[in-house]
């Protein structure tokens, strides 16, 4: 069966938190075909030893290229920590991502209690 595909995004702020929840979740994620914006994948893939496909980075059109890929039908589940405190240059990006997913009814998890709740972990 083709594995599933979880785009990861996380902004500067939000990263951290990104790859300790890759690295807690590990073990599932190895089920998925993973991928992500430039730095996070990057940065997912070394913190979890895991393959992740890296689109270019997010403010120079990762976003726009992982929204392209669900309007697609490629991406399943998106995990995107996106960052509430900070103005992002790519804020209409940001925006746009969103607003594709709700469109096309992807799960898009958005902090660590939602994507726990996607990948089946202590939800609820
Ligand atoms: P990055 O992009 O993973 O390349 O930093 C994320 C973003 O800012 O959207």
């Amino acid at each position: 069966m083709k594995k599933k595909v979880i785009a990861l995004i996380a902004h500067d702020n939000k990263k951290q938190a990104l790859v300790d929840w890759a690295v807690k979740n590990r073990e599932k994620l190895s089920g998925f075909y993973l991928c992500g914006t430039g730095h996070t994948a990057k940065l997912v893939k070394e913190a979890t030893g895991l393959e992740v496909e890296a689109y270019l980075s997010g403010p120079l059109g990762g976003d726009q290229q992982i929204g392209a890929k669900v309007a697609e039908g490629k991406i399943d589940i998106i995990v995107f920590f996106w960052d509430p405190l900070q103005m992002q240059p790519h804020d209409p990006d940001v925006k746009a991502l969103l607003r594709i997913a709700v469109v096309y009814n992807i799960p898009i998890a958005t902090n660590v209690a939602t994507a726990d709740c996607v990948i089946g972990r202590n939800c609820l």
